[in-house]
């Protein structure tokens, strides 16, 4: 990727990521993030490393003269080994993998969202916006966000958490401008208006935990919409 990605989860997330605590959609978005993201990968794999030494620690600490829970800990880390040759053969099947088509356009999604977009829902279009929900399983709303070229997501604010990783493409708004592996969160507090750029186009992932308040024009016209983001 030629450009740097800016906006990351920050380490409590990767953290809770690490420790499997957070909800499956949050999670999913974050192990989007990791797979677009070198920086976060390697936070990653050291939050990883760190876990399975202090729980290898806590297993001899317990009784050091139990050579049963030493040989465990011993035997525990070959453990290591394997998830570096899953993510070998996770490599190969990215591969194989079938490209998400919307508005005659071909995307590759991170390999943490094939599986789930294979499975998403009809396209439901709104001028030059669509979007398609994922079966993602958890309490959030979670779909994909396609965004056409000179296009603007009428301003908003939120009711809960929205996180929007991009995929492809790049968008903007009031604070600034992101590119593919960029993740925002925003939450009640803030009030955005985003759109593309002239001459690209724009695939995110959003996860949602309550639908966006729009902030202008006629409250009629605004209800549907509402119901079209969530
Ligand atoms: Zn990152």
């Amino acid at each position: 990727m030629a450009h740097a990605i800016k906006f990351h989860p920050g380490m409590a997330l990767l953290e809770q990521y690490a420790e499997g605590t957070l909800s499956a959609d949050v999670a999913l978005a974050v192990a989007a993030h990791i797979d677009l993201c070198p920086h976060c990968q390697r936070l990653s794999q050291d939050i990883t490393t760190d876990l399975a030494g202090q729980l290898a620690q806590q297993r001899v600490k317990k009784d050091p003269h139990d050579w049963s829970d030493m040989l465990a800990a011993i035997m525990a880390e070959p453990a290591m080994a394997k998830a570096e040759l899953q993510a070998e053969q996770h490599k190969a099947q990215r591969a194989a993998y079938e490209p998400i088509v919307v508005n005659q356009r071909q995307f590759m999604l991170p390999r943490a969202l094939q599986r789930l977009a294979s499975n998403h829902g009809k396209w439901l279009t709104l001028g030059g916006i669509a979007t398609a929900k994922l079966p993602a399983g958890g309490e959030h709303h979670v779909s994909l966000l396609y965004i056409d070229k000179d296009t603007e997501v009428p301003q908003h604010t939120h009711l809960g958490l929205e996180m929007t990783l991009v995929l492809s493409g790049k968008i903007a708004d009031e604070n600034g401008e992101y590119c593919a592996g960029d993740l925002l969160i925003n939450s009640p507090d803030d009030t955005h208006t985003p759109r593309t750029l002239a001459n690209e186009d724009c695939l995110c992932l959003s996860v949602l935990s309550a639908p966006l308040q729009f902030k202008k024009g006629l409250t009629r016209l605004l209800n549907p919409l509402q119901q079209f983001f969530y």
